[in-house]
């Protein structure tokens, strides 16, 4: 029977499927294997894969009329997913990372001199609906040109009930107009300054206000609390969490960045958490009571790379065999849009091999945002999310980095970036 193509990829150097793990993530060994076929191929119609394969038995299957792209000495992998992102905030703060490296001012110094997190609060909720539009289209067209097709995206920069829905709203209006696919999530980050000696008052605001109104006017699909030290309590993040939950939204946590915090701990406590996020100062006995549970760990090298200069034991973990992700953490406080980096630091400062790097930026990665059935692998009846790399092979992103190695990316079929460039 021949398969009706729009276009088909041909003899791709490495043609990375990370086929057949949609109903589990990847773990230990099944890391380090690709699923790489040689001079392979894919063909697609309707913004869905029709046919993987090497370049000869796809070409056999293919009806005539199609149009063909040559990836000769070319890497092709699955659109990369970046499954942890602050996404909408306004006004940056470059001044603040250069204290903090070059004068090693700390993050908590930062926000009690009124910068750090209060000043993003106080900018955030000064920026109009429309300004917040332009201002964060900008990110993800960054993230599109560096090979991200989907991304999970956080509100939290304004921490008042208008203002998170606002946050929402924008998320669900960007998913709507730009290409990328954008995976809402309520996040309870900042604490506002009038809040800061209540925040018990704010907790039952959130749980008994706004997480009800987010859940039934479905602006976000998880919710995920910044459980740290100086920020929400162990006790305040599990009631947050567990409301979120009663009103049917998925969870997340955000623990152990700046310090441990126990919120691993509580996450497995809690249970059934899809992902729990940094992870660098856990202790590994609080990693092994996720054991069993169908929780990822995302990693987010950016994070110690700007301020800690300490990461999560990657190797620890994934010897262990618990399924892990990597994320940029885009936020105000520190930028780099690039999946592409985050596997360059995993490989040079987390003992993670470049298999395991990129099986954490695509099939994992969709895992931890619950959607390893639709993307993140090379497999027909997926969605057309493609990336063809100017490089021969996956070992490229730790060896020529800094650089933007895209080509070409593909979003549901559709040809979204070409050199450099927006197209589409
Ligand atoms: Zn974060």
């Amino acid at each position: 029977m021949s398969i009706q193509t729009d276009f088909v990829i041909i003899n791709a150097n490495e043609l990375v499927t990370l086929a057949g793990s949609s109903e589990n993530p990847r773990i230990k060994e099944r890391m380090k294997d690709l699923s790489i076929v040689k001079n392979g191929a894919v063909a697609v119609k309707n913004g869905k894969i029709v046919a993987v394969g090497s370049t000869d038995d796809v070409l056999k299957q293919l009806a005539e009329g199609y149009e063909v792209i040559d990836a000769t000495d070319k890497l092709v992998t699955p659109g990369l997913i970046d499954p942890h992102v602050h996404l909408v905030f306004s006004g940056t703060r470059e001044d603040e990372l250069e204290k903090m490296a070059v004068l090693g001012v700390t993050y908590l110094e930062l926000k009690e001199q009124g910068g750090g997190m209060n000043k993003s609060l106080k900018l955030t909720s000064e920026t109009s609906f429309e300004d917040q539009i332009e201002i964060t289209s900008k990110i993800l067209d960054k993230m599109l040109i560096y090979g991200t097709t989907t991304i999970e995206a956080k509100s939290g920069y304004e921490m008042t009930f208008n203002g998170e829905i606002k946050q929402l709203e924008i998320i669900k209006s960007l998913n709507k107009s730009h290409p990328l696919d954008l995976i809402p999530t309520f996040l309870t980050q900042g604490i506002p300054p009038d809040h800061e000696d209540n925040v018990d008052d704010l907790v039952d605001e959130i749980t008994e206000k706004w997480i009800p109104e987010i859940a039934k006017r479905k602006l976000a699909e998880f919710a995920d609390v910044f459980c740290e030290k100086g920020y929400y309590s162990l006790d305040q993040t599990r009631k947050i969490l567990l409301s979120a939950r009663k009103h049917g939204l998925k969870l997340r946590n955000h623990c152990d960045w700046l310090s441990h915090s126990g919120g691993t701990r509580l996450s497995a406590e809690i249970g059934d958490i899809v992902s729990v996020d940094h992870l660098i100062w856990t202790p590994l006995e609080e990693v092994d009571a996720l054991q069993g549970q169908k929780t990822i760990i995302v990693f987010l090298p950016t994070s110690p790379f700007c301020y800690v200069n300490k990461y999560a034991p990657a190797r620890e973990i994934i010897d262990r065999g618990m399924p892990v992700a990597l994320a940029t953490d885009v936020s105000a406080a520190n930028m780099c849009e690039s999946m592409q980096m985050m596997m360059t630091l995993a490989v040079l400062r987390m003992k993670m091999t470049a298999a395991e790097a990129l099986t954490a930026s695509t099939i994992n990665a969709a895992h931890s945002i619950d959607r390893a059935h639709e993307i993140g692998s090379l497999e027909v009846g997926k969605k057309a999310d493609i990336v063809i790399f100017n490089a021969p092979n996956h070992r490229f992103f730790a060896y020529n980095y800094g650089i933007n190695l895209v080509e070409m990316v593909f979003k549901k079929g559709k040809l979204v970036v070409e050199r450099g460039r927006r197209v589409s």
